[in-house]
């Protein structure tokens, strides 16, 4: 039976549901009288890669009610059976650093073997709109912080209508008034279920470190809620370096007792990268919960309006106008067109990472991997918001060897379980392949796995993914997203305050 159906599970897959009730039958047929049990999928004969437990052998994966019921050694029979021989059967990626939130980059990313989808970094103004938007409408997992960007745009009337500052908020102090208004709405989002609080310290210089301690303050009144952190400075530069922005944030935590997670630390640290992992590691052998995060390109990209841009960035940043990338037309810039797409607005592509700090932070063992990606809805940005993970598995996995396979999962499954379950105990089923888990899965060919995505072309979906199940159900099969379903769930932390109170 199992020979019979393997040729048949790759065309299933096109025709699912006008299929469903022949295979079943087929299934009941073959079976006869037999008592075994039938689950709603089957993932069969797939090399099952489990970071948590070190599993690494071939099972059939059966899936019931969205959870993984069984591992079997033996084959197991479903009403769905996807034939994963020769594949990787791995926990659903799971991405920390996801500003593209929205149906376009959700298809993109699940096409990456990504099932939960956060924003973290920067987070969201309104927690609750957030959550109630995507509610029954979304293909993965999603969640998000409070924004104390977003809580400075609201509190200091900056006319920013984005997720960062342009004007007050960016650039000057808050007033006391406007800190306790600061602070009043991160509050209000924790309390509402936030994962953490999001800060984006380069594109808020004007927010003191007074005002940051007390948001880390306000934080740490909450069961387990992280800071998320995008460091103040970059680079070796003295005295505004990587160095001071992360020495600030390790001592904001370890005054305030709230767990902080560094962004993107690659980016951030430039040439001082290898420094600050380092000192990340150096600050949780003395007891610190300090986690952090990298992605695997040496370009970066964010808003040509922002404060980042202010005087001087070509010291800070180390690079000059040539290294700017504007991905409309991928031109190069100059001193001329800078100025006017400043004027003008949108994202702009930096080169500036230096190639061994992303060999240094995706190669330690303390990086997740994280994509920071910000797909736009009209599908321009940076190739890391729908190729993050498969390109880490097709160049540095297989490719350069330069991490193996399950040290590589970990990061995309594991690390960021662990990060997020202390403030949401249901990701204690997230990111792991074990009876009891959320049905979670992505399923990939290890030969074939890559990126396809450029940075003139951003939209090409990663080859190699070839199932993914969100919560139990198939939402790739054979490498092709399917229209029309939506089984991602929120992840949230419990609510602390009803909303008819507040
Ligand atoms: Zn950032």
């Amino acid at each position: 039976m199992r020979r019979n159906l393997e040729g048949r599970a790759p065309r299933l897959a096109h025709r699912l549901p006008a299929l469903l009730a022949l295979v079943a039958s087929t299934l009941v047929a073959a079976c006869g009288a037999s008592q075994q049990p039938v689950y709603d999928v089957v993932i069969a004969g797939g090399r099952v890669m489990d970071p948590e437990s070190g599993l690494d052998a071939v099972r059939d994966v059966g899936i019931r009610g969205g959870k993984i019921a069984a591992l079997g050694e033996r084959p197991l029979l479903g009403k769905t059976r996807l034939d994963a021989k020769g594949l990787v059967v791995a926990p659903g990626f799971i991405d920390m650093h996801e500003h593209g939130q929205h149906p376009l980059a959700y298809s993109y990313q699940v096409r990456d073997g990504v099932t939960t989808s956060l924003e973290l970094e920067i987070g969201v103004p309104d927690v609750d709109a957030f959550y109630a938007e995507r509610e029954g409408k979304t293909v993965v997992n999603f969640g998000a912080t409070v924004s104390h960007p977003g809580a400075r745009i609201a509190a200091m009337h900056d006319p920013s209508t984005t997720l960062l500052p342009t004007g007050d908020a960016a650039r000057r102090n808050a007033t006391p008034a406007e800190e306790a208004e600061i602070l009043r709405r991160i509050e209000h989002g924790l309390e509402r279920g936030a994962l953490g609080v999001g800060l984006g310290l380069q594109y808020t210089p004007g927010a003191s470190r007074e005002e940051i301690l007390e948001v880390f303050r306000t934080a740490a009144k909450h069961p387990g809620a992280p800071v998320f952190v995008h460091l103040r400075y970059m680079g070796l530069e003295e005295p505004t370096n990587a160095l001071t922005a992360l020495q600030e944030m390790l001592g904001d935590a370890q005054v305030s007792g709230a767990p902080l997670h560094v962004v993107h630390i690659h980016s951030s640290g430039l040439k001082a990268t290898p420094i600050l992992l380092g000192m990340v590691a150096g600050a949780r052998e003395h007891g610190l919960d300090v986690t952090t995060e990298a992605y695997p390109y040496d370009a970066g990209e964010t808003l040509i309006e922002s404060a980042l841009f202010d005087d001087g960035w070509q010291t800070v940043l180390g690079i000059t106008y040539g290294d700017l990338e504007w991905p409309k037309t991928n031109e190069r810039l100059t001193a001329e067109s800078f100025a006017r797409y400043r004027k003008e607005g949108g994202e702009v592509i930096l080169h500036f990472i230096p190639a061994d700090a992303v060999e240094a932070a995706i190669t330690s063992p303390l990086t997740a991997i994280a994509s920071d990606g910000g797909l736009e809805p009209v599908g321009t940005g940076h190739p890391r918001a729908t190729g993050t993970f498969a390109r880490v598995l097709g160049r540095f996995v297989r490719e350069r060897k330069a991490l193996d396979l399950m040290t590589a999962l970990r990061k995309m499954t594991l690390l960021p379980a662990q990060r997020l379950e202390k403030r949401d105990p249901a990701m204690r089923d997230k990111g792991r392949i074990r009876v009891g888990a959320d049905a979670d899965v992505t399923v990939f060919d290890p030969a074939t796995v890559e990126d396809r995505s450029t940075y003139g072309h951003p939209l090409e979906a990663s080859a190699g993914i070839r199932f993914v199940l969100v919560n139990g159900v198939p939402v790739v099969i054979d490498g092709k997203l399917r229209d029309g379903v939506f089984p991602g769930k929120p992840v949230r932390a419990p609510v602390e305050r009803p909303k008819a109170t507040e």
